[in-house]
Protein backbone atom coordinates (compact mmCIF):
# COMPACT_ATOMS: atom_id res chain seq x y z
CA UNK A 1 0.00 0.00 0.00
CA UNK A 2 3.16 2.31 1.10
CA UNK A 3 4.35 1.09 -2.04
CA UNK A 4 1.87 1.98 -4.24
CA UNK A 5 0.85 5.38 -2.49
CA UNK A 6 4.53 7.16 -3.30
CA UNK A 7 4.83 5.49 -6.86
CA UNK A 8 1.57 6.94 -7.49
CA UNK A 9 2.35 10.32 -6.06
CA UNK A 10 5.79 9.68 -7.88
CA UNK A 11 4.04 9.75 -11.73
CA UNK A 12 1.33 12.10 -10.61
CA UNK A 13 4.12 14.31 -10.00
CA UNK A 14 5.86 13.41 -13.23
CA UNK A 15 2.75 14.06 -15.20
CA UNK A 16 2.21 17.65 -13.92
CA UNK A 17 6.08 18.16 -13.96
CA UNK A 18 6.53 21.24 -16.58
CA UNK A 19 9.81 20.29 -17.73
CA UNK A 20 8.70 17.07 -18.83
CA UNK A 21 5.65 18.22 -20.59
CA UNK A 22 7.74 20.82 -22.46
CA UNK A 23 10.11 18.15 -23.35
CA UNK A 24 7.82 15.36 -24.28
CA UNK A 25 6.37 17.94 -26.96
CA UNK A 26 9.73 18.54 -28.10
CA UNK A 27 10.66 14.92 -28.59
CA UNK A 28 7.47 13.78 -29.41
CA UNK A 29 5.94 10.54 -28.88
CA UNK A 30 9.48 8.33 -29.74
CA UNK A 31 9.90 7.66 -26.44
CA UNK A 32 7.04 5.09 -26.18
CA UNK A 33 3.51 6.91 -25.50
CA UNK A 34 2.30 6.55 -29.83
CA UNK A 35 1.81 2.96 -27.94
CA UNK A 36 -0.72 3.92 -25.84
CA UNK A 37 -1.94 7.43 -27.65
CA UNK A 38 -3.47 7.67 -31.20
CA UNK A 39 -1.52 10.71 -32.18
CA UNK A 40 -1.06 14.41 -31.24
CA UNK A 41 -3.02 15.80 -34.13
CA UNK A 42 -6.46 14.41 -35.79
CA UNK A 43 -4.54 12.62 -38.62
CA UNK A 44 -2.25 10.55 -36.94
CA UNK A 45 -5.96 9.77 -34.43
CA UNK A 46 -7.93 8.79 -38.25
CA UNK A 47 -4.90 6.40 -39.39
CA UNK A 48 -4.63 4.72 -36.10
CA UNK A 49 -8.50 4.11 -36.15
CA UNK A 50 -8.50 2.86 -39.41
CA UNK A 51 -6.18 0.34 -38.53
CA UNK A 52 -8.35 -0.99 -35.85
CA UNK A 53 -11.36 -0.73 -38.28
CA UNK A 54 -9.26 -2.93 -41.25
CA UNK A 55 -9.06 -5.55 -38.06
CA UNK A 56 -12.72 -5.34 -37.46
CA UNK A 57 -12.16 -3.46 -34.19
CA UNK A 58 -14.09 0.00 -33.43
CA UNK A 59 -12.94 2.59 -31.51
CA UNK A 60 -13.78 5.11 -28.96
CA UNK A 61 -12.09 9.10 -29.09
CA UNK A 62 -10.90 10.54 -26.55
CA UNK A 63 -9.29 13.99 -27.06
CA UNK A 64 -7.48 14.77 -24.37
CA UNK A 65 -7.75 17.82 -22.57
CA UNK A 66 -5.96 17.74 -19.40
CA UNK A 67 -4.89 21.40 -18.73
CA UNK A 68 -8.93 22.88 -18.81
CA UNK A 69 -8.40 25.55 -16.80
CA UNK A 70 -11.10 28.54 -17.76
CA UNK A 71 -13.89 29.37 -20.23
CA UNK A 72 -11.77 29.89 -23.04
CA UNK A 73 -9.47 26.42 -22.45
CA UNK A 74 -13.11 24.96 -22.67
CA UNK A 75 -13.98 26.25 -26.02
CA UNK A 76 -10.92 25.02 -27.58
CA UNK A 77 -11.46 21.78 -26.12
CA UNK A 78 -14.93 21.49 -27.26
CA UNK A 79 -13.69 22.58 -30.58
CA UNK A 80 -11.42 19.61 -30.79
CA UNK A 81 -14.08 17.33 -29.81
CA UNK A 82 -15.75 19.07 -32.82
CA UNK A 83 -13.20 18.10 -35.25
CA UNK A 84 -13.01 14.39 -34.04
CA UNK A 85 -16.33 14.06 -34.47
CA UNK A 86 -16.60 15.50 -38.08
CA UNK A 87 -13.39 13.51 -38.68
CA UNK A 88 -15.43 10.41 -37.80
CA UNK A 89 -18.36 11.76 -40.35
CA UNK A 90 -15.82 11.95 -43.06
CA UNK A 91 -13.51 9.27 -43.17
CA UNK A 92 -16.48 7.13 -42.30
CA UNK A 93 -15.00 5.54 -39.24
CA UNK A 94 -16.68 2.88 -36.80
CA UNK A 95 -16.10 5.24 -34.03
CA UNK A 96 -17.46 7.50 -31.00
CA UNK A 97 -16.57 9.78 -28.22
CA UNK A 98 -14.99 9.00 -24.82
CA UNK A 99 -14.51 12.52 -22.80
CA UNK A 100 -13.98 13.32 -19.33
CA UNK A 101 -16.41 16.30 -17.72
CA UNK A 102 -13.08 17.84 -16.24
CA UNK A 103 -12.44 18.37 -19.82
CA UNK A 104 -15.30 20.52 -20.82
CA UNK A 105 -14.84 22.74 -17.37
CA UNK A 106 -16.38 20.70 -14.39
CA UNK A 107 -14.26 22.19 -12.60
CA UNK A 108 -14.95 25.44 -14.05
CA UNK A 109 -18.55 25.26 -13.10
CA UNK A 110 -21.24 22.76 -13.56
CA UNK A 111 -23.08 25.13 -15.95
CA UNK A 112 -19.95 25.57 -18.21
CA UNK A 113 -19.69 21.42 -18.13
CA UNK A 114 -23.40 21.17 -19.24
CA UNK A 115 -23.48 23.87 -21.82
CA UNK A 116 -20.39 22.62 -23.76
CA UNK A 117 -22.10 19.29 -23.55
CA UNK A 118 -25.08 20.45 -24.81
CA UNK A 119 -23.22 21.54 -27.92
CA UNK A 120 -20.97 18.24 -28.02
CA UNK A 121 -24.00 16.06 -28.06
CA UNK A 122 -26.05 18.03 -30.37
CA UNK A 123 -23.25 18.11 -32.90
CA UNK A 124 -22.33 14.30 -32.50
CA UNK A 125 -26.37 13.42 -32.53
CA UNK A 126 -26.48 14.80 -36.05
CA UNK A 127 -24.05 12.19 -37.42
CA UNK A 128 -24.91 9.29 -35.46
CA UNK A 129 -22.04 9.48 -32.88
CA UNK A 130 -21.86 7.92 -29.54
CA UNK A 131 -20.59 9.38 -26.70
CA UNK A 132 -19.54 8.08 -23.20
CA UNK A 133 -18.38 10.27 -20.37
CA UNK A 134 -15.55 8.86 -18.49
CA UNK A 135 -15.48 8.32 -14.55
CA UNK A 136 -13.24 10.30 -12.65
CA UNK A 137 -11.94 10.90 -9.13
CA UNK A 138 -14.18 10.23 -6.27
CA UNK A 139 -14.27 13.47 -5.19
CA UNK A 140 -16.18 14.57 -9.17
CA UNK A 141 -18.46 11.17 -9.11
CA UNK A 142 -21.91 12.88 -7.78
CA UNK A 143 -21.21 16.04 -10.08
CA UNK A 144 -20.28 13.92 -13.68
CA UNK A 145 -23.76 11.23 -12.13
CA UNK A 146 -26.21 14.26 -12.10
CA UNK A 147 -24.91 16.07 -15.15
CA UNK A 148 -25.05 12.66 -16.63
CA UNK A 149 -28.60 12.73 -15.54
CA UNK A 150 -29.47 16.43 -17.28
CA UNK A 151 -28.29 15.63 -20.52
CA UNK A 152 -29.56 11.67 -20.93
CA UNK A 153 -33.23 13.43 -20.46
CA UNK A 154 -32.29 14.94 -23.62
CA UNK A 155 -29.59 12.91 -25.33
CA UNK A 156 -29.87 9.00 -25.77
CA UNK A 157 -26.76 9.10 -27.70
CA UNK A 158 -24.77 9.48 -24.08
CA UNK A 159 -23.44 6.61 -21.94
CA UNK A 160 -21.56 6.71 -18.76
CA UNK A 161 -18.44 4.70 -17.12
CA UNK A 162 -18.83 3.49 -13.74
CA UNK A 163 -16.13 2.00 -11.59
CA UNK A 164 -16.93 -1.57 -9.83
CA UNK A 165 -14.14 -0.44 -6.67
CA UNK A 166 -17.18 2.23 -5.43
CA UNK A 167 -19.24 0.89 -2.90
CA UNK A 168 -21.71 3.57 -4.33
CA UNK A 169 -21.65 2.15 -7.88
CA UNK A 170 -24.66 -0.81 -6.91
CA UNK A 171 -27.45 2.13 -5.47
CA UNK A 172 -25.53 4.54 -9.23
CA UNK A 173 -26.83 1.65 -11.08
CA UNK A 174 -30.04 1.45 -9.74
CA UNK A 175 -30.58 5.82 -9.53
CA UNK A 176 -29.91 5.31 -13.39
CA UNK A 177 -31.78 2.67 -14.15
CA UNK A 178 -35.15 4.55 -15.47
CA UNK A 179 -32.65 5.87 -18.83
CA UNK A 180 -31.84 2.01 -19.73
CA UNK A 181 -28.66 3.60 -19.86
CA UNK A 182 -25.50 2.65 -21.56
CA UNK A 183 -22.85 1.72 -19.47
CA UNK A 184 -19.08 0.97 -19.52
CA UNK A 185 -17.98 -1.29 -16.16
CA UNK A 186 -14.41 -0.15 -15.26
CA UNK A 187 -12.98 -1.38 -12.06
CA UNK A 188 -11.46 2.14 -11.61
CA UNK A 189 -8.06 3.46 -11.75
CA UNK A 190 -8.08 6.02 -9.05
CA UNK A 191 -6.75 5.19 -5.61
CA UNK A 192 -9.38 5.97 -3.09
CA UNK A 193 -9.64 6.45 0.87
CA UNK A 194 -10.85 2.64 2.46
CA UNK A 195 -14.17 4.15 3.12
CA UNK A 196 -15.96 4.32 -0.19
CA UNK A 197 -12.74 2.22 -2.25
CA UNK A 198 -13.67 -1.74 -1.82
CA UNK A 199 -9.98 -1.64 -1.93
CA UNK A 200 -9.59 -5.77 -2.18
CA UNK A 201 -8.78 -6.94 -5.62
CA UNK A 202 -11.01 -10.19 -5.43
CA UNK A 203 -14.21 -8.34 -3.94
CA UNK A 204 -13.69 -5.84 -6.91
CA UNK A 205 -13.76 -8.52 -8.89
CA UNK A 206 -16.72 -10.39 -7.87
CA UNK A 207 -18.52 -6.96 -7.71
CA UNK A 208 -17.57 -5.90 -11.04
CA UNK A 209 -19.09 -9.38 -12.17
CA UNK A 210 -22.36 -8.63 -10.58
CA UNK A 211 -22.91 -5.42 -12.14
CA UNK A 212 -22.09 -6.42 -15.74
CA UNK A 213 -24.47 -9.67 -14.93
CA UNK A 214 -26.94 -7.74 -13.49
CA UNK A 215 -26.86 -4.57 -16.38
CA UNK A 216 -27.26 -7.86 -19.20
CA UNK A 217 -29.98 -9.37 -17.51
CA UNK A 218 -31.65 -6.16 -17.52
CA UNK A 219 -31.62 -5.79 -21.00
CA UNK A 220 -29.56 -2.80 -21.30
CA UNK A 221 -26.13 -2.04 -23.08
CA UNK A 222 -22.89 -2.63 -21.86
CA UNK A 223 -19.60 -1.80 -22.64
CA UNK A 224 -17.31 -4.16 -20.44
CA UNK A 225 -13.90 -2.02 -20.80
CA UNK A 226 -11.03 -4.61 -19.07
CA UNK A 227 -8.15 -6.27 -20.06
CA UNK A 228 -8.84 -8.90 -16.98
CA UNK A 229 -9.11 -12.48 -19.03
CA UNK A 230 -11.08 -13.76 -16.52
CA UNK A 231 -14.39 -10.64 -16.81
CA UNK A 232 -13.64 -11.69 -20.28
CA UNK A 233 -14.20 -15.44 -19.68
CA UNK A 234 -17.00 -14.79 -17.33
CA UNK A 235 -19.47 -12.26 -19.77
CA UNK A 236 -18.67 -15.16 -22.38
CA UNK A 237 -20.52 -17.90 -20.52
CA UNK A 238 -23.01 -15.50 -19.19
CA UNK A 239 -23.81 -14.54 -22.45
CA UNK A 240 -24.07 -17.95 -23.67
CA UNK A 241 -26.32 -19.16 -21.03
CA UNK A 242 -28.50 -16.29 -20.78
CA UNK A 243 -28.90 -16.25 -24.62
CA UNK A 244 -28.28 -12.27 -24.57
CA UNK A 245 -27.38 -11.08 -28.07
CA UNK A 246 -23.87 -9.88 -29.57
CA UNK A 247 -25.58 -6.90 -30.45
CA UNK A 248 -26.04 -6.00 -26.73
CA UNK A 249 -22.49 -5.45 -25.39
CA UNK A 250 -18.83 -4.67 -26.55
CA UNK A 251 -15.33 -5.60 -25.09
CA UNK A 252 -13.35 -2.71 -24.52
CA UNK A 253 -9.47 -2.50 -23.89
CA UNK A 254 -7.24 0.89 -23.89
CA UNK A 255 -4.99 1.03 -26.89
CA UNK A 256 -1.73 -0.69 -27.13
CA UNK A 257 -3.11 -3.07 -24.21
CA UNK A 258 -3.41 -6.79 -25.21
CA UNK A 259 -3.58 -6.29 -28.83
CA UNK A 260 -3.42 -9.85 -29.13
CA UNK A 261 -6.48 -10.33 -27.35
CA UNK A 262 -8.40 -7.51 -28.84
CA UNK A 263 -7.82 -9.19 -32.75
CA UNK A 264 -8.36 -12.33 -30.89
CA UNK A 265 -11.95 -11.18 -29.68
CA UNK A 266 -13.03 -9.53 -32.90
CA UNK A 267 -11.91 -12.35 -34.86
CA UNK A 268 -14.08 -14.36 -32.86
CA UNK A 269 -17.17 -12.37 -33.78
CA UNK A 270 -17.28 -9.98 -30.60
CA UNK A 271 -17.79 -6.46 -30.62
CA UNK A 272 -14.57 -5.19 -29.83
CA UNK A 273 -14.18 -0.89 -29.23
CA UNK A 274 -10.38 0.33 -28.06
CA UNK A 275 -9.61 3.78 -26.30
CA UNK A 276 -7.92 5.92 -28.06
CA UNK A 277 -6.42 9.56 -26.63
CA UNK A 278 -5.02 11.63 -28.94
CA UNK A 279 -3.87 15.18 -28.43
CA UNK A 280 -0.74 17.38 -27.21
CA UNK A 281 -1.46 16.26 -23.47
CA UNK A 282 -0.44 12.58 -24.54
CA UNK A 283 2.22 12.67 -21.98
CA UNK A 284 -0.14 13.61 -19.25
CA UNK A 285 -2.35 11.29 -19.98
CA UNK A 286 0.30 8.70 -20.55
CA UNK A 287 2.01 9.06 -16.97
CA UNK A 288 -1.59 9.23 -15.17
CA UNK A 289 -2.00 5.76 -16.20
CA UNK A 290 1.37 4.61 -14.39
CA UNK A 291 0.18 6.73 -11.55
CA UNK A 292 -3.48 5.45 -11.24
CA UNK A 293 -2.23 1.62 -10.67
CA UNK A 294 1.33 0.93 -10.30
CA UNK A 295 0.58 -3.05 -11.91
CA UNK A 296 0.03 -0.83 -15.49
CA UNK A 297 3.70 -0.34 -15.36
CA UNK A 298 4.13 -3.66 -15.72
CA UNK A 299 1.70 -4.13 -18.58
CA UNK A 300 3.15 -1.10 -19.73
CA UNK A 301 6.95 -2.44 -19.98
CA UNK A 302 5.41 -6.22 -21.28
CA UNK A 303 3.48 -4.05 -24.13
CA UNK A 304 6.47 -2.78 -25.07
CA UNK A 305 8.72 -5.35 -24.95
CA UNK A 306 6.70 -7.34 -27.52
CA UNK A 307 6.20 -4.62 -30.18
P1 LIG B 1 -6.72 -5.45 -13.72
O1 LIG B 1 -7.58 -5.72 -12.55
O2 LIG B 1 -5.79 -4.27 -13.67
O3 LIG B 1 -5.88 -6.71 -14.05
C1 LIG B 1 -6.45 -8.01 -13.87
C2 LIG B 1 -5.70 -9.04 -14.68
O4 LIG B 1 -5.90 -8.77 -16.07
C3 LIG B 1 -4.20 -9.01 -14.50
O5 LIG B 1 -3.81 -9.74 -13.38
C4 LIG B 1 -3.74 -9.64 -15.81
O6 LIG B 1 -3.88 -11.03 -15.74
C5 LIG B 1 -4.74 -9.09 -16.81
N1 LIG B 1 -4.23 -7.88 -17.49
C6 LIG B 1 -4.59 -6.61 -17.23
N2 LIG B 1 -3.96 -5.76 -18.07
C7 LIG B 1 -3.17 -6.53 -18.87
C8 LIG B 1 -2.26 -6.26 -19.94
N3 LIG B 1 -2.05 -5.03 -20.40
N4 LIG B 1 -1.63 -7.29 -20.50
C9 LIG B 1 -1.84 -8.54 -20.07
N5 LIG B 1 -2.67 -8.87 -19.07
C10 LIG B 1 -3.34 -7.87 -18.48
N6 LIG B 1 -11.10 3.89 -15.19
C11 LIG B 1 -11.80 4.87 -14.59
O7 LIG B 1 -11.66 5.07 -13.38
N7 LIG B 1 -12.67 5.67 -15.30
C12 LIG B 1 -12.89 5.47 -16.63
O8 LIG B 1 -13.71 6.18 -17.21
C13 LIG B 1 -12.18 4.44 -17.28
N8 LIG B 1 -12.35 4.20 -18.60
C14 LIG B 1 -11.75 3.10 -19.16
C15 LIG B 1 -12.03 2.76 -20.48
C16 LIG B 1 -11.51 1.61 -21.03
C17 LIG B 1 -11.84 1.26 -22.45
C18 LIG B 1 -10.69 0.74 -20.24
C19 LIG B 1 -10.16 -0.55 -20.79
C20 LIG B 1 -10.37 1.09 -18.96
C21 LIG B 1 -10.88 2.25 -18.40
N9 LIG B 1 -10.57 2.62 -17.10
C22 LIG B 1 -11.26 3.65 -16.50
C23 LIG B 1 -9.48 1.93 -16.35
C24 LIG B 1 -9.99 0.80 -15.46
O9 LIG B 1 -10.72 1.34 -14.37
C25 LIG B 1 -8.85 -0.06 -14.89
O10 LIG B 1 -8.01 0.73 -14.11
C26 LIG B 1 -8.01 -0.74 -15.94
O11 LIG B 1 -8.76 -1.19 -17.02
C27 LIG B 1 -7.30 -1.97 -15.31
O12 LIG B 1 -8.24 -2.92 -14.87
P2 LIG B 1 -8.54 -4.27 -15.68
O13 LIG B 1 -9.97 -4.64 -15.47
O14 LIG B 1 -8.16 -4.05 -17.08
O15 LIG B 1 -7.61 -5.38 -15.08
Amino acid sequence: MIVASVSNQFFTTLAYNQLFIDISRRIGMDLGGSHFVGGEKTDDMVKQVKKLNSNGIGATIDCLGEFVKNEEDTKKYVDNCYKAIHAIRDEKLNAQISLKLFSVGIEVGQETAIRNMNDILQEAKKYDVFVTINMEEYKNCEGIISAFEALREKYDNLGIALQANLYRTETDVERLDRFSPAIRFVKGAYIESGDVDINNKSHVDENYKKLVKSHLLKGNYTQVATHDNDMIDFVKKLVNEYDIPKDQFEFQMLQGMREEKQRELAEDGWNMVVYVPFGKDWYTYFMKRLAERPANIGFTFMSMARR
